[in-house]
C-alpha cells in the first residue's frame, strides 16, 4: 500500500509515527493509499525546522519574495490538470469542477504577488518639530492551517500564499481524506525557489492538530472546517496566545421571489446545491420560496435536478460525483429519511441511486425536500451531500428573520428583479457573503472570505486585505534627528506635539 509521507524542511518523511490513515478514491469505494498521522514529536520537529527558516525568509527582500511568487504562479498555473486529478480522485468532485477549484487557488497567489503594493505602510512627516513617524508591518512567524477536505487544494491556498508572502513560515495540516495536493503544492514551492523550511505539510488527525496548538512556536493558526472544530480550534488556540482565524459550517438560504425570473433561479440553484455534491461551504441548502413562487420553483429544480448525472468525478458527462467517505454518504442517506418522517415532501430522492460500474462508489442523488420547517432536523444540520430543502415563507422580510435567526451565516443570496428587494436583503441579513442574482457569491482573492455568527470565530476573514492584516503585526515609529547644536536639558512633561 502507498504511503502519503509528510514534507518537513523540503523532502518527504515518514517515521517515526507507525499511525496511518486510509485514502479512498470515493467513484469506486476502494482504498487507494494510506497517510502517515503525525504524533506531536513530527509536528514539533516541523515547526522547529518552520521556525528556524524563519531567521532567513522574514528577512528576504520583497523583490525576492516576489520572484518566488511569480514562479510558483506558472508552475500552479502548468499543473492545474494535475492538481486537479489528484482532487478528483481523492475527493470524488468532477474534473471540471476541480479545475475550477484550482483557478480559483490560483487567484490568491496571484493577490499574493502584489506583496510590495499590499506591505507598504504609512509615513507622516513632521508630526511635530524635527519629527516624522511612519508605520509598517512585519511577519509574526511560524504560521499553522488546518484544512477541510471539500477543496484540498483552493482552501490552504486561501492561507499559505499569503503568509508566505508576508514573511512567515507554514506549518499546513490538510484533511487526512485527501492530502495529495498538498504534496504537489509543496514541490511546485520548492522548484519555485522557496527555500526549504518555508512550507512544511504534516499530515494528521486531532493529535497533530493539538500538538499544533499546543506549540509555543506556532503564532498563528488559520481553520477552515466544521463549526464545533472551529470552535474548539479557537478556543484552544486562543487560550495559547495565538492569534486565531476560524471558519466554520454553514447553511446558506437562497431566497426566491415572486418576480424572480424563475427558469433562471432554478437553473442557479440547481448547480449551487448539487454541484460539488453539495459539499461546499458556500453551497446552498435551504431555497425559502416566497408566496406563489414555491409550486413553480418547486416544480422546475425537480425537473433539473433529475436531468443530472450522476458518476465518476472521471467521467466527462457525470454532473456531480460521489461524497467524500461512506460514513458521509450513510449520515446524508440517514438524514434525508427525517425529513418525510418529520412531514416534509420528497419529490426527488437520491437515496437509491446505483452507478453502472461503480456499485461501490459512495454515490447519494440529488434530492429535492418540500414543505420544510425550520424545527426539522434537514433544516437545522448542515447536511453537507446533494439535498436541497425548500422552505416556504411569506415576504421577504419573514426570509430576512428566518435567515437572520439561523446560528451559521456564511453566504446567502436572493433572486429577484426588484432593486428595491435586493437592497432590502443586502442592509438586513446577518451573513458575511451575499449574492444578488448570484447564489455562491464568494469573494474575489482581492476581497476578504469569511461569515459571521457560528460560520466564523475569529475576527479577521481569509485571504484579501484582512489576510495581510492577520499574517502581520504593525509597528509604528516615531523618530527625531536632533541638530547637533540642539538644546540641552530634559523635560519630563508627556511629549506632545509642538
Ligand atoms: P472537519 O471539521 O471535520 O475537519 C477540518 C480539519 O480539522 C481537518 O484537517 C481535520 O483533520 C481536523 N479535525 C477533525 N476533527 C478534529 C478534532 N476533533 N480535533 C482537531 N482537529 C480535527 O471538516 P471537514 O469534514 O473536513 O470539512 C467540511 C466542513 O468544513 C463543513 O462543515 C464545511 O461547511 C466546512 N467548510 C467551511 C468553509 C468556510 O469557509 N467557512 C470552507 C470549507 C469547508
Amino acid at each position: 500500500m502507498r504511503t502519503i509521507e509528510h514534507w518537513i524542511g523540503g523532502k518527504g518523511v515518514c517515521a517515526p509515527s507507525p499511525r496511518t490513515s486510509p485514502v479512498f478514491n470515493p467513484a469506486t469505494g476502494q482504498q487507494q493509499a494510506q497517510v502517515a498521522l503525525a504524533g506531536k514529536a513530527e509536528v514539533n520537529e516541523a515547526v522547529g525546522i518552520a521556525a528556524a527558516a524563519f531567521e532567513e525568509w522574514s528577512q528576504t527582500s520583497l523583490s525576492r519574495r516576489t520572484k518566488i511568487l511569480f514562479s510558483f504562479r506558472e508552475l500552479v498555473n502548468q499543473h492545474q490538470a494535475a492538481l486537479a486529478e489528484l482532487i478528483t480522485d481523492e475527493h470524488g468532485k468532477v474534473l471540471s469542477d476541480a479545475r475550477g477549484e484550482v483557478q480559483r487557488g490560483l487567484e490568491v497567489i496571484e493577490f499574493a504577488c502584489g506583496i510590495p503594493q499590499l506591505l507598504k505602510g504609512d509615513y507622516s512627516d513632521q508630526v511635530s518639530a524635527g519629527i516624522d513617524s511612519f508605520s509598517f508591518r512585519e511577519p509574526l512567524g511560524v504560521v499553522a492551517g488546518i484544512t477541510p477536505f471539500n477543496f484540498p487544494a483552493m482552501v490552504p491556498m486561501w492561507m499559505y500564499p499569503v503568509a508566505i508572502a508576508c514573511g512567515n513560515t507554514f506549518i499546513l495540516k490538510p484533511s487526512e481524506r485527501d492530502p495529495s495536493a498538498s504534496l504537489l503544492a509543496a514541490e511546485l514551492w520548492q522548484r519555485a525557489g522557496l527555500p526549504d523550511g518555508v512550507f512544511n505539510v504534516v499530515h494528521g488527525d486531532k493529535e497533530a492538530v493539538d500538538a499544533l496548538l499546543d506549540n509555543r512556536q506556532v503564532a498563528a493558526v488559520s481553520f477552515v472546517g466544521s463549526t464545533p472544530i472551529a470552535r474548539y480550534i479557537h478556543e484552544r488556540g486562543t487560550a495559547n496566545g495565538k492569534r486565531v482565524q476560524a471558519l466554520g459550517g454553514a447553511k446558506n438560504h437562497a431566497i426566491v421571489m415572486p418576480d424572480a425570473d424563475l427558469d433562471y433561479a432554478s437553473d442557479h440553484l440547481v448547480a449551487a446545491a448539487f454541484g460539488s455534491a453539495g459539499e461546499r461551504c458556500m453551497a446552498i441548502s435551504a431555497a425559502v420560496a416566497i408566496g406563489s413562487a414555491g409550486d413553480a420553483l418547486i416544480e422546475l429544480v425537480s425537473a433539473k435536478a433529475r436531468a443530472l448525472t450522476v458518476g465518476s468525478g472521471r467521467d466527462a458527462e457525470s454532473d456531480l460525483g460521489p461524497v467524500v467517505s461512506s460514513q458521509a454518504r450513510d449520515r446524508i442517506v440517514g438524514l434525508i429519511g427525517t425529513g418525510p418522517a418529520q412531514g416534509a415532501d420528497l419529490p426527488v430522492d437520491g437515496r437509491e441511486l446505483l452507478v453502472p460500474g461503480f456499485e461501490d462508489g459512495f454515490f447519494v442523488g440529488p434530492t429535492v425536500i418540500d414543505h420544510v420547517t425550520t424545527e426539522m432536523e434537514v433544516y437545522r444540520e448542515e447536511i453537507f451531500g446533494p439535498v436541497l430543502s425548500v422552505v416556504r415563507a411569506d415576504s421577504v422580510d419573514d426570509a430576512i428573520a428566518l435567515i437572520n435567526a439561523n446560528p451559521y451565516g456564511n453566504g446567502t443570496a436572493i433572486f429577484t428583479s426588484s432593486g428595491e428587494t435586493a437592497r432590502r436583503f443586502q442592509r438586513g441579513v446577518k451573513v458575511g457573503m451575499i449574492g444578488i442574482n448570484v447564489p455562491v457569491p464568494v469573494p474575489m482573492a482581492y476581497y476578504s472570505f469569511g461569515g459571521w455568527k457560528d460560520s466564523l470565530f475569529g475576527d479577521k476573514h481569509i485571504h484579501g486585505p484582512e489576510g495581510i492584516s492577520f499574517y502581520t503585526r504593525g509597528k509604528v515609529v516615531t523618530a527625531r534627528w536632533p541638530h547637533v547644536d540642539h538644546e540641552s536639558g530634559s523635560n519630563l512633561q508627556f511629549p506632545t506635539s509642538s
